[in-house]
């Protein structure tokens, strides 16, 4: 379907094929009114359907926005017909990473370069709660100008059901960047499991083969399990003590990035190297990463019954929601948009959102009617039109003061609704919404 010349959605003539991964075909393309050069990949949205990860995707899509960093492939936007989803992305015209391995092993300060680059990218993703969990040769690209650049941060839900498929069948490669946790199949920590995956990849840079190789598959992950590696005579003492804490198969143990950054490899590198592309805050957005660390604790009883109300729909550690304006994605997957529900992203902790939509409802003369987990339900007192107007709230905690919230309608007469949305709801919200998604991005919807 996707051939070359082809024109999408009238914006992109696509070119050739980059490459093919489980998924997805990542083509080559150019904005037709920018002349700029992009990359699309093509997922079936069948496939994504199929194995039930359409709501996920639809957080991790977003979750890309909050993720800008000079290491890391950007996403420009998401686009969708009936059956397939196109993720225009940033064009890594230096191809990927390994292809230079398999010319042979890197001098160590060029690896040292790439090493430096890839825990950049990582930490600046953990720090806004994104994980990779599956960083590999085929995710590690390069620009024109030779830096590094991640790609497919923030669309783990992909990763994950690739892992599944690939340990049980194996189709998908051997997983020899996968850290023995995720092996496993205990529950992980994305932050542990990607530091892994990172030492894996240094260990290839400068030997130019893996540190984990088997034939057979059992033997292998026997190998990853107790990370069971020999590192070759000329990697130097600095490299093997690093790795070593790397490849720790205890994720509890294993080393933070905190610390891999005070580590005198890592630091050596510093000294005698100017760094270029340092970590750009400017363009990012603002998430401060203290209230993403859970640091913010709040006293009292009402409040603590509140924040517990709020809890509930347990938002993972992946499941950051967009806040970001301009990139809703509400009709990827449904047909025209519902207009009956609205979204707020909200810095303030859920005893503030729920207090006021309390307050809001007084005044609305709204009954409250608490399911609890997070979940509020208004009534109004009189039938309207369709019967009695009735509002749904949910929120979701992504860290303890920053909570995504969905209004919307499950009852009663739509048009009712939306005023009472538009005219009282939305302007009593104000001081307390950080971003709305939804109704002011029409033009961001998806056909
Ligand atoms: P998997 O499906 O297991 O994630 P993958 O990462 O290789 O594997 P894709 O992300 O679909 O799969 O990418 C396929 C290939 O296309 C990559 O291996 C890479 O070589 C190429 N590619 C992907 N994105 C870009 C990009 N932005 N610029 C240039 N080449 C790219
Ligand atoms: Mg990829």
């Amino acid at each position: 379907m996707e051939s070359k010349g082809a024109v999408l959605m009238n914006r992109y003539e696509l070119g050739r094929l980059l490459g093919q991964g489980t998924f997805a075909k990542v083509y080559y393309a150019r904005n037709l009114k920018t002349g700029q050069s992009v990359a699309i990949k093509v997922i079936d949205k069948e496939k994504v359907v199929k194995v039930g990860l359409k709501d996920q995707i639809k957080r991790e899509i977003s979750v890309m926005k909050l993720v800008r960093h000079p290491n890391v492939l950007q996403l420009y936007e998401v686009m969708a017909t009936k059956r397939k989803i196109y993720f225009v992305m940033e064009y890594a015209k230096g191809g990927e990473l390994f292809k230079k391995v398999a010319k042979g092993k890197l001098k160590e300060e060029v690896a040292w370069k790439y090493f430096r680059q890839l825990i950049d990218a990582v930490d600046f993703c953990h720090s806004r709660g994104v994980y990779h969990r599956d960083l590999k040769p085929e995710n590690l690209l390069l620009d024109e100008n030779d830096n590094l650049k991640v790609s497919d941060f923030g669309l783990s839900a992909i990763a994950e059901c690739k892992h599944q498929d690939g340990l049980l069948h194996t189709t998908c490669g051997t997983p020899t960047y996968v850290a023995p946790e995720v092996i496993n199949k205990k529950g992980y920590d994305g932050a542990k499991a990607d530091i892994w995956s990172c030492g894996v990849v240094l260990f290839v840079l400068l030997a130019g083969y893996l540190p984990f190789h088997d034939s057979n598959l059992i033997e292998l992950y026997r190998k990853i399990s107790k990370a069971e590696f020999k590192c070759p005579n000329w990697f130097s003492p600095d490299v093997r003590r690093l790795l070593q804490k790397i490849l720790d198969p205890n994720p509890n143990t294993r080393i933070s990035i905190a610390k891999i950054k005070e580590s005198s490899w890592f630091r050596r590198g510093l000294k005698s190297k100017q760094i270029k592309s340092e970590t750009g805050s400017k363009d990012v957005a603002p998430l401060d990463t203290d209230t993403a660390s859970g640091s913010c604790k709040s006293n009292g009883m009402a409040t603590e019954a509140k924040q517990e109300l709020a809890k509930p729909t347990n938002l993972n550690a992946f499941d950051i929601i967009s806040i970001s304006a301009g990139f809703d994605l509400s009709g990827l997957f449904e047909e025209p948009c519902q207009k009956k529900k609205a979204k707020f992203t909200s810095r303030k902790p859920a005893a503030v959102i729920i207090s006021r939509l309390e307050e809001i409802a007084k005044l609305l003369r709204l009954k409250v009617m608490k399911t609890g987990a997070g979940f509020m339900k208004f009534e109004g007192l009189k039938e309207g039109k369709k019967g009695i107007l009735s509002i749904d709230a949910e929120i979701f905690e992504v860290t303890p003061s920053f909570h995504l919230v969905e209004v919307k309608k499950s009852n009663g007469d739509t048009l009712e609704y939306q005023k009472l949305l538009k005219e009282d709801i939305r302007p009593a919200l104000q001081d307390i919404v950080w971003t709305w998604q939804g109704e002011e991005q029409q033009q961001q919807q998806l056909s």
